[in-house]
């Protein structure tokens, strides 16, 4: 029997109410790369108007983290007595010439972990090496982060340490909404990034930039009821955030977990792949805990790094263009011989549009 959130009933009630309530074409971005996979999934993208454009954003946070992050994670995984941890995603992730799965068929001792607390044991398992934790994610990841290094420098825990590179989304849709090339009218913001950080901070977006932002989760009837909120907003001239997500994200959201990550982390500028710097979009550690900061622990000297010549996944993550767009979509990248993030991770663009869409083209 399905749950109340994907009852075929009521997915049809919303999308007929989608269809009665829209009079022009619409843009909306769902941030998150789980909710893209959840739309396609469960064809919610057929059963809307044609004038409803989806446009899939940079919520993949592999797929966002940079060049120059995963060249400076392969210079320290390849260091002696070095043990390289990541989340599994990450290991196919191409830099510039290899990927951290090369790295360990070389003989780097990189390692899947699936949690950052796992890296810390690891760390006082094996007092003679150095474990490295790579810290990817948005929000929604940083506090089990910062609660790891706080562990870590409680216990003194010396061999532990970050590669910091988690970015944060609020600058990320400021960055979208000012590019000349915009094209998002509203956006769905991602349920679990709301339910740590609240969405207090979306109100200054949605009034400056006249766009409608609401908290949605990630079941049919969610992302159905986001839409429609969006649409309602964009058809009466609104442009306010609205929380369709009530059952798990409060205004506030999380306030423990938010302070968790500001004791430990501070925003820093930082390079998004494909989008390039963004002011104060990523976290760094605080001066208090940068004896956890890896790039201070080696001597990190980067190469020229480049990007593959035809990928566009910044057109991609920047809602500009669709994965059918990309020539090699389907020829040259495919998920078992990827040429750019969005094809590696579960919650890329290119890999969803492959598993559900691959069909069409
Ligand atoms: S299909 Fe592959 S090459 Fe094209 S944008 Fe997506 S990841 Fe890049």
């Amino acid at each position: 029997m399905p749950s109340q959130f994907s009852d075929p009933k009521l997915i049809s009630t919303l999308a007929g109410q989608i269809k009665s309530s829209i009079t022009r074409p619409w843009n909306i971005m769902e941030i998150c790369g789980g909710q893209t996979h959840a739309i396609m999934r469960h064809g919610l993208d057929q059963l809307l108007p044609e004038s409803i454009n989806l446009i899939h954003g940079p919520g993949c946070p592999v797929c966002v983290t940079s060049l120059e992050a995963i060249e400076t994670a392969l210079l320290i995984a390849r260091q002696p007595n070095v043990i390289f941890t990541s989340f599994g995603d990450m290991l196919r992730v191409p830099g510039s010439r290899q990927d951290l799965f090369s790295a360990r068929a070389n003989g780097a001792d990189v390692r899947v972990v699936y949690s950052p607390m796992e890296a810390v044991k690891l760390a006082q398992a094996n007092p003679n090496n150095q474990v490295v934790f790579f810290a990817i994610g948005f929000e929604t990841t940083v506090p089990a982060i910062a609660s790891s290094i706080q562990h870590a420098k409680r216990n003194n825990v010396r061999n532990f340490s970050i590669l910091p590179a988690n970015v944060l989304v609020p600058p990320a849709m400021r960055a979208i909404l000012s590019n000349s090339e915009n094209r998002v009218n509203a956006f769905l913001a991602a349920g679990h990034v709301c339910a740590v950080m609240g969405f207090w901070e979306y109100d200054s977006i949605a009034s400056q930039y006249h766009c409608p932002i609401v908290v949605t989760g990630f079941e049919p009837v969610d992302l159905l009821t986001g839409i429609l909120l969006a649409v309602r907003q964009l058809e009466a001239g609104r442009s306010e955030v609205e929380n369709a997500y009530t059952r798990a994200v409060s205004r506030e959201g999380n306030v423990v977990a938010q302070e968790m990550i500001n004791t430990v982390f501070e925003p820093v500028d930082r390079q998004w792949r494909g989008i390039g710097s963004i002011p104060l979009s990523g976290l760094g550690l605080r001066q208090d805990f940068q004896e956890f900061d890896a790039t201070r622990q080696f001597d990190l000297r980067l190469g020229n790094v480049s990007e593959s010549s035809v990928c566009i996944a910044g057109q991609v993550l920047r809602g500009i263009s669709k994965p059918f767009d990309c020539p090699a979509f389907a020829r040259e990248c495919t998920p078992a011989s990827p040429l750019g993030a969005p094809m590696v991770s579960g919650e890329g663009a290119c890999a969803a549009y492959y598993r559900y869409h691959k069909a069409e083209l």
